[in-house]
């Protein structure tokens, strides 16, 4: 049974002290280092944050090189079949590293480590790792840490550390992060997943949804405003249901509204949005906050109402069309993406072509485009494959070169275009060096000083491809 679990303030302090204990295991003056290496969503970017924010507590400087690592965090990803295998593959090419330095740290953690399966593989063909732990143990990886340092000797236990608590309705406050610098962040504001969408593994290893109160949310917000971040993204796997399981606290759309309206000159985006609990409020609520960008990230999924209904999504090809109508009557200028999965089972070419007939309809900015993945566990899992590869892959090529096409023409019409940009990065390659996003989310190349990064500008539009656009600053 689901309850929810908030952490109490001083279980956090707990491991606020592991810390300090942690630090004191390292002679003065060492340096020791640790890697966070994430695969999937931005919900993993976000843990990976928190790791960092630990690690640094406990000592570690962060490098992105394996060969100097300590200790090496791989934050998995249990989405599709091919994200696993790319998470086995690194991880156990690891081992020339561990051959030659046996007191290095290897912990697996995130949505794969949640997995009995993928544990008991873990346990018995991966030796090489020490730590394992899934999304629910965050907050205590101080603990699991020391835990696992003592296996190579610097304090008490001995042995592998797989941890499982029963405590898929956490909610932990206040514990360290260490973002990325820059100007974007995340701001999680919620867990986990209560829509079973067929083939979808996310509800059982990230839990039932559980939101952070109203006032959590804010005080973050507007922490990350003091500290200069300028364009902020509130997470969660469906926003839309921000607020349900809390009695007395806000919906989304006031959520939205709240932080919107705070002082600071900062652009708000979230993601992702449900379509079937997306509504007008949920418009108008962009529509009229002047930081609330105008991106709109709406998963369809399929085309096809038999394939939806299949897929447990909640509403038909129309009642998506109707929304993506008022989404944009309520938000001018809105920029629309989505993701698409072909390949689902039972999906007949007719299926297909009701999923391309939506897409000609919409016109989106950007897809992104997946081959459906028999996840072991979830209720599509048992329904038989009747497409050959061949077809499935087919499909995707049909679906990717429309999708491309009008992406393509899409930018090619905002060439001329001013637009009030943020710039966000310096890393470009080329002339181009600087990169930005226009308030609907597209990405713009830029020529200027690296200095620059942070700052709004307007850009005219000079040139664009299928996947961003080129600019000059006016
Ligand atoms: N919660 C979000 C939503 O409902 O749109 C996104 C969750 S998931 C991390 C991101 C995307 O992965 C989904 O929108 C879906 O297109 C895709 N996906 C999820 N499970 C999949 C599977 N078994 N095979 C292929 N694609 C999948
Ligand atoms: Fe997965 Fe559906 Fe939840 Fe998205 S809404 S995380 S696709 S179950």
């Amino acid at each position: 049974m689901y309850t929810r679990q908030e952490i109490a303030p001083e279980k956090i302090e707990e491991q606020r002290e592991i810390c300090r204990r942690v630090r004191r295991l390292f002679p003065e003056g060492e340096v020791h280092r640790a890697l966070v290496d994430t695969y999937g969503c931005q919900q993993n970017e976000s843990d990976s944050e928190i790791l960092r924010g630990w690690l640094r507590d406990m000592g570690y400087a962060m490098t992105e090189r394996e060969e100097e690592a300590d200790v090496i965090v791989v934050n998995t990803c249990a989405i599709r079949e091919h994200a696993e295998m790319r998470v086995f593959g690194n991880v156990g090419s690891l081992i020339h590293l561990k051959r030659r330095k046996p007191e290095l740290v290897v912990a697996v953690c995130g949505c794969m480590a949640q997995k009995e399966e993928i544990r008991q593989r873990i346990k018995n063909s991966y030796r090489l790792v020490d730590l394992c732990f899934g999304p629910h143990e965050v907050w205590r990886f101080p603990e699991l840490l020391e835990q696992a340092l003592a296996v190579h000797g610097k304090s008490g236990n001995q042995g592998r550390v797989f941890a499982a608590l029963p405590c898929e309705g956490v909610v932990a406050e206040d514990l360290p992060r260490l973002r990325a610098g820059g100007v974007k962040a995340w701001l999680a504001i919620m867990n986990g997943c209560n829509n079973y969408c067929s083939y979808c593994i996310v509800p059982y290893v990230r839990g039932r949804e559980r939101s952070r109160r109203f006032a959590d949310v804010l005080r973050e917000a507007e922490g990350l405003i003091a500290a200069g971040y300028k364009d902020i993204t509130l997470l969660g796997q469906n926003v839309n249901s921000y607020g349900r399981d809390l009695a007395g606290n806000g919906d989304f759309p006031e959520l939205l509204r709240a932080v919107s309206a705070l002082p600071g000159d900062f652009r708000l985006r979230f993601m992702t949005s449900h379509p079937k609990d997306a509504t007008e409020k949920l418009f108008a609520a962009m529509g009229e906050c002047e930081k609330c960008m105008p991106q709109l990230h709406l998963p369809v999924q399929s085309g096809s109402d038999r394939v939806l209904k299949a897929m447990n999504r909640g509403y038909t090809a129309e009642k998506y069309l109707q929304q993506i109508e008022a989404a944009r009557a309520a938000v001018p200028g809105l920029v629309i993406t989505t993701d698409m999965i072909v390949g689902f089972p039972g999906e007949t070419e007719e299926d297909f072509q009701q999923t391309l007939a939506l897409v000609e309809a919409v016109q989106f900015d950007s897809m992104f485009t997946f081959i459906y993945s028999r996840r072991p566990g979830t209720a599509a899992a048992k329904l038989p494959d009747n497409a050959s590869r061949e077809e499935i892959q087919d499909r995707f090529d049909r679906l990717t070169a429309l999708a491309n096409a009008i992406s393509e023409r899409r930018h090619a019409e905002c060439a001329g275009e001013e637009y009030r940009v943020l710039i966000d990065g310096a890393e470009g390659t080329g002339a181009y060096n600087l990169t930005a996003r226009t308030e609907g989310g597209r990405l713009v190349h830029l020529k200027g000083d690296a200095g620059r990064v942070g700052e709004f500008v307007t850009a005219r539009i000079t040139g664009s491809n299928t996947y961003s656009l080129f600019g000059e600053i006016e």
